[in-house]
């Protein structure tokens, strides 16, 4: 297929398999793929390691200016990398996932995250997922598409993709932890995590990823009038 240079972002509510099925589709297609919640992940994860954040999630405001020190970087492989140490495993952990959703509602981290995934968007021919690329970082993408599965299949999917790393989540606080994200991501005040006006809604509690590539893959062909 050949593809014009577009922007596409895919948004939608944690655990709902934007991460997988954006990966297929740029690989698919050629393009880069970019997780811009690895980004938020990484941050927090540099937070609690500089002790700018509490036990219970209250944010120090030195953390502005340590930002300055941080530098985040994705490997060819699509890893994390905090400066020359690869962090991708502890971005994945309960620790990282029960704070990282009051760390992403601060404004000044939102512009820095932001900053970086523009300087990405220059050159097109991306997929990146996230909560407001359609709406706020890329709002000018020419596909956007707004992921959702119920609750229960997505607790599973999050829970059973722990327990292949190695950590014994209870399933009940797997819940209890996309619950509190889902809401504080779509209550902040700076960009909430909002469906755009836009999007196309891909609802995939019950389709496989054969199945979802291919309506996208039709989608395509469909607006960009590729046969
Ligand atoms: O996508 P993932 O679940 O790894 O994202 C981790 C967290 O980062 C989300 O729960 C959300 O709080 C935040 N996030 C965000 N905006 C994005 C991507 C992620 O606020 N574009």
């Amino acid at each position: 297929m050949n593809i014009p240079d577009i922007i596409i972002a895919i948004d939608g509510y944690s655990s709902t398999g934007k991460s997988s099925f954006a990966k297929l589709l740029a690989r698919k297609l050629g393009f880069l793929y970019l997780d811009s919640g690895a980004l938020y992940r990484g941050v927090t994860l540099f937070a609690q390691e500089e002790r700018l954040i509490s036990r219970l999630g209250a944010v120090s405001p030195e953390l502005k200016d340590a930002l300055q020190d941080l530098h985040l970087s994705f490997g060819s492989d699509g890893r994390l990398f905090m400066g020359a140490r690869c962090i991708e495993q502890q971005i994945r952990t309960m620790e990282v996932s029960s704070q990282v959703s009051p760390i992403a509602a601060v404004p000044y981290v939102r512009a820095w995250v932001d900053a970086q995934l523009r300087e990405y968007g220059h050159r097109g021919r991306i997929v990146m997922d996230g909560r407001d690329i359609g709406t706020a970082v890329f709002p000018e993408a020419q596909l956007k598409i707004f992921m959702t599965a119920s609750e229960e299949v997505r607790a599973r999917r999050r829970y059973d993709e722990l327990k292949a790393k190695g950590e014994e989540p209870l399933l009940e606080e797997v819940v209890q932890n996309l619950r509190e994200r889902d809401y504080i991501d779509s209550h902040r005040e700076t960009n909430p995590l909002r469906q755009a006006a836009d999007a196309f809604v891909l609802d995939n509690s019950e389709l496989s990823f054969e199945e979802e590539l291919a309506w996208v893959i039709g989608l395509i062909q469909g607006k960009f009038g590729i046969l």
